[in-house]
């Protein structure tokens, strides 16, 4: 087992351009820019984190861009200003 420590690496989004932080072991980043497969150099990682490394886009831009859900379906608010036309 090696015992090396993590080192903290920033990753920014290139969408949003915010960096994320994770923890990683520098020679497990070296083995995935060698061809591992990232869930084998990096097991340790969330889905979010190696969406990152993959694609350079964080969870929140991923989702925005790529998720199923179709915009706006979900609810409508509907702005309707009842006025008091007799008012007058
Ligand atoms: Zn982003």
């Amino acid at each position: 087992m090696m015992m090396t420590e993590k080192t903290t690496m920033w990753t920014t989004c290139r969408v949003c351009k915010n960096q994320v932080e994770m923890q990683v072991h520098i020679e497990d980043v070296t083995a995935w820019e060698n061809g591992e497969k990232i869930q084998n150099a990096m097991p340790y990682l969330t889905p979010a984190e190696r969406e990152v490394l993959i694609s350079g886009t964080c969870e929140p831009c991923f989702d925005r861009i790529f998720g199923e859900d179709p915009v706006g379906d979900a609810e409508t608010d509907y702005d309707i200003e009842f006025t008091n036309e007799g008012e007058n």
